[in-house]
């Protein structure tokens, strides 16, 4: 029944709790030798090399090892697939791919989803986008791969199910940009990915996520808005939310890959996962529709933009984390504003009886909320998008 004021330590085990996992990632990407790496550095290196087929056709549709969107034809919509990484039983991951090559030369834009299994609006929303393209009136080309995580995507979950040691869960955005000799699947898939269909095509590349499994966010973009080339685009989103976050908090997700390789990128999340949210994938297919207008791949004037409405930009997330095991309740909204000390929730144990009330420690915005009813100690229940006054890049949001 009391107030906690454990806000502030909370906050710090999940601080913590992130740099770990990512450390790890990062180790393993790093023991996997120097060599792997020229090796990588030699194939990316050469972009645009040409498109391989490998001969083989799925369901009518060409499998490339390589593509190069120079290389098909002009006018055009392009569904293949490319081979993926190799799995134990010595058949290949493919992912879908759609090429929307206009009748004129232009920008290469990328749109990816499918990153995370359980993310179903992303999908719906590149699928949305390629399917009110018309190659005949473009001027530049727009690639989509819809399901880059496919062993993920068959179970609807967040993770890749590796096989190496036993199953272990590998969260493939924190592979990028891969390794094609790493030690794991994921990270051998994210190599060939990028450097063999993502960045040779790539002038511009959005990557689109939603919420996670159990926990839902708002319609929001994540990027730096310090990046001139990055920010043009972020403001042609109808969306009310924009975290501004540094590269350095999550430097192995995909948006992040395509920065350090000098292409502007960032990343939409949209909503709750496993579900489609017809009316946020709405938003961010109409801000889309601006970005590829904005570098001139289709004419035509702009859909509402995020000068439509009020957008909030925060460069950090304050979560608010479980202090005990019950029903939670919320007192808030996605996209709420909040006060320091504004009661945002509060939880009751298998009696009814209130355990745990919440409170937000920051002024700002709801941007995300856990969506399954009960917690155990340690989950975040609320996280509120705010504006640090020194951003350290660390705890924001488990993107
Ligand atoms: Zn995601």
């Amino acid at each position: 029944m009391s107030e906690k004021p454990m806000e502030r330590l909370d906050r710090r085990d999940f601080m913590i709790a992130s740099i770990a996992t990512v450390g790890a990632s990062a180790a393993l990407v790093a023991g996997a030798g120097t060599a792997d790496a020229q090796e990588a550095a030699a194939v990316s290196a050469n972009p645009g090399a040409g498109t391989v087929y490998t001969g083989d056709m799925i369901r009518g549709k060409k499998v490339v090892s390589a593509l190069d969107v120079n290389d098909l034809e002009a006018g055009q919509k392009h569904l293949l697939y490319f081979q993926g990484v190799e799995a134990p039983t010595g058949q290949h991951w493919y992912v879908s791919v759609t090429v929307a090559k206009g009748a004129k030369p232009g920008k290469r834009i990328v749109l990816t989803s499918g990153v995370h299994g359980d993310e179903m609006s992303s999908i719906h929303t590149v699928q949305t986008v390629m399917n009110q393209l018309d190659p005949a009136q473009m001027s530049g080309t727009v690639m989509a791969v819809t399901d880059v995580s496919r062993p993920a995507l068959e179970s609807m979950q967040r993770r890749w199910p590796n096989q190496g040691r036993g199953i272990d869960l590998i969260d493939m955005n924190r592979e990028w940009p891969g390794n094609e000799n790493g030690l794991t699947a994921p990270s051998r898939h994210a190599g060939l990915l990028f450097n063999r269909l993502l960045r040779p095509n790539a002038d511009a590349a959005i990557d689109f996520h939603t919420g996670t499994t159990g926990f839902e966010v708002s319609a929001f973009n994540i990027g730096e808005t310090e990046r001139p080339e990055v920010k043009a685009m972020l403001d042609l989103y109808p969306v009310g939310q924009i975290l501004n976050m540094p590269k350095a908090a999550y430097p192995t997700v995909l948006h992040n890959a395509f920065i350090d390789a000098g292409i502007p990128a960032f990343a939409p999340e949209i909503g709750a996962a496993r579900v489609l949210n017809y009316e946020m994938i709405g938003l961010f297919v109409e801000g889309t529709m601006n970005v590829l207008r904005h570098h001139g791949i289709l004419a035509g004037s702009m859909g509402r933009t995020g000068k439509d409405i009020a957008v909030f930009v925060g460069n950090s997330g304050f979560p608010v984390l479980a202090t005990a095991g019950g029903l939670v309740e919320h007192l808030v909204k996605l996209n709420d504003k909040v006060e320091p000390g504004q009661k945002v929730a509060i939880q009751r144990n298998s009696f009814g009886e209130v355990v745990a009330e919440y409170t937000s420690a920051v002024a700002g915005e709801v941007m995300g909320q856990r969506c399954d009813a009960m917690s155990e100690p340690g989950n975040p229940l609320v996280l509120v998008l705010f504006n640090k006054p020194t951003p350290d890049g660390v705890e924001i949001y488990p993107e």
